[in-house]
């Protein structure tokens, strides 16, 4: 049985725990690895080395920070196949998706590259008279990052990048469920440059997340996950003093009035409803069909779920792979069940004809769907696409605005007036425009409202900069003997 083993000071280093976990191959649904559990002990030790790896990565300068940046760059951008065959046997989506994810991690990497303008503060001459006041940004110090299985190198890569880049050192806990990609990214990091000892991996489950939320010595905690979790994360970290962005689930509508282009719409639901077998949090899970074309719009959607083509990553013409594990699949499984029980229609059943080997769910459709129902309130996860009817575009603004989670949403129309309201009143994160999955490129930033983001900064992108360092403003005066003189009182500029 392979065994996958924590990444500490620049190499593996084996659990010593005595405690692991299965990592699967969803598409036969085997085991294919056991990976080690960190102990408190060893997340101390990955906290120490980082610990002792800060100052001079810190004094590193910017333009050399930026080079191994760059250099990080051309390696994952020549290992892009190998990244995503890595990822794509343990998590199980398609080779085509498992590169897409690839690439947008990248545009992390390239964003970071930039790190000498991003670092830059702000400078006033002459505050008053001979004096001068500017900031400067300064990393934390030890940062953690605590990521989701369903991106297992896109994600990590949205913390690391701009974090390292920032002078901060890093100890990434991913998801023990697919944790084999970072440890292909920390020995992309060790040939680009970084130091031994400024990145390291601890794979592990609530024990180390635990121990990486009471650290004395970790500073901030950026995280990816579940609501429960990330509402979790943020109170135990803030509680502990520590800086914290935590990123949740989601339920993302996607409103379609009567003047969308319904082919156009209907290839977008299709897409981001089950594209990554609706493992994604910017997934499109609820249609919201204006009356008057609900029926012409199911029956587009309905008519193009048969030729999806659901299978192992193995084979390249596949564009959708397994779930993440049986108990998962079951569990999507049931809200089929649960919405017939509760009176909604099942169109398409995933159930059926699904491939008998592996943890595979084919794409299901529901319509007639209302809130109160499980398979509307509750975040799927899976290849499950919901239409709710609604009678016009206030219905359906509503729906959205009272749902608990405001990751991403969409709207599809003809008419900008319509569209740019919208974007005035959805109480959501990310909006898109006859854009299904509305993911932020890397010199934005990503996140949602409401329940799908706990703190205050968003991840990457400017937001990132800003989650990983803090400012420091220096008021300075030279000496000069014609402008000195004793005064008590409060500092004034005028
Ligand atoms: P998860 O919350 O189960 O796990 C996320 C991380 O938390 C993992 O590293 C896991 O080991 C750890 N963890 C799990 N249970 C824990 C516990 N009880 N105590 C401490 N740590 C624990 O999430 P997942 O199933 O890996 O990922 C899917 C979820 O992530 C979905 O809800 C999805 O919407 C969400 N997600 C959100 C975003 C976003 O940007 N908002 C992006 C991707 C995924």
């Amino acid at each position: 049985m392979n065994r996958i083993s924590h990444w500490i000071d620049g190499q593996v280093a084996a659990g010593t725990s005595g405690r692991s976990g299965p990592v699967y191959n969803p598409a036969t649904g085997e085991q294919v690895s056991a990976v080690d559990l960190a102990s408190v002990d060893e997340v101390d030790r990955a906290v120490a080395v980082a610990k002792a790896a800060f100052p001079a990565w810190r004094a590193t300068n910017l333009s050399r920070r930026a080079e191994v940046m760059f250099h990080l760059r051309e390696l994952i951008s020549a290992n892009r196949k190998e990244i995503a065959s890595i990822l794509s046997a343990e998590h199980g989506k398609v080779l085509s998706d498992a590169l897409g994810e690839v690439a947008r991690g990248l545009e992390n990497v390239e964003f970071a590259c930039g790190i000498p303008h991003l670092m830059k503060g702000a400078y006033s001459e002459q505050a008053s008279t001979g004096v001068d006041v500017y900031s400067i940004r300064q990393p934390l110090g030890v940062v953690a990052g605590i990521t989701p299985f369903n991106f297992p190198a896109m994600i990590p890569m949205w913390m690391f990048a701009n974090a390292l880049a920032c002078g901060n050192t890093f100890v990434l806990k991913p998801s023990e469920k697919d944790p084999s990609p970072s440890m292909f990214l920390a020995e992309l990091l060790k040939q680009a440059g970084l130091p031994d000892g400024c990145f390291n991996v601890v794979h592990g489950d609530k024990q180390a997340v635990d121990r990486i939320l009471e650290h004395p010595d970790i500073a901030a905690v950026s995280f990816v996950g579940s609501t429960p979790i990330a509402r979790y994360i943020y109170e135990t970290g803030t509680r502990n003093g520590k800086r914290v962005q935590a990123l949740g689930g989601a339920k993302n509508h996607m409103l379609v009035l009567p003047d969308a282009d319904l082919d156009m719409a209907a290839d977008a639901a299709v897409s981001a409803a089950y594209g990554s077998a609706g493992e994604r949090c910017m997934a499109i899970s609820v249609v919201l069909a204006v009356d008057t074309v609900a029926d012409a719009l199911i029956d587009k959607i309905e008519s193009r779920i048969p030729s999806i083509k659901v299978g192992p990553a193995s084979e390249p013409d596949n564009e959708m792979g397994p779930l993440i594990t049986g108990e998962h699949r079951d569990k999507v499984a049931g809200y089929l069940e649960g919405a017939a029980a509760d009176g909604a229609a099942v169109v398409v059943d995933g159930r059926e004809g699904a491939p008998e080997h592996g943890f595979f769910l084919k794409p299901s459709l529901i319509d007639h769907v209302r809130p109160g129902m499980a398979c509307y309130d509750d975040e799927i996860f899976g290849p499950v696409l919901s239409v709710v009817r609604v009678e016009g575009y206030d219905e359906g603004l509503q729906l959205i605005n009272d749902n608990q989670y405001g990751n991403g949403t969409a709207i599809f129309t003809r008419d900008g007036g319509v569209a740019r309201q919208f974007e005035f009143d959805v109480q959501v994160g990310m909006v898109g425009v006859n854009v299904p999955i509305p993911v932020p490129v890397s010199y934005y930033s990503f996140g949602g409202w409401k329940a799908s983001l706990f703190g205050d900064r968003h991840m990457y992108g400017p937001d990132g900069i800003d989650f990983f360092t803090r400012t420091k403003v220096v008021t300075s005066r030279w000496p000069d003997p014609r402008t000195s003189s004793v005064d008590l009182g409060f500092p004034q500029n005028r």
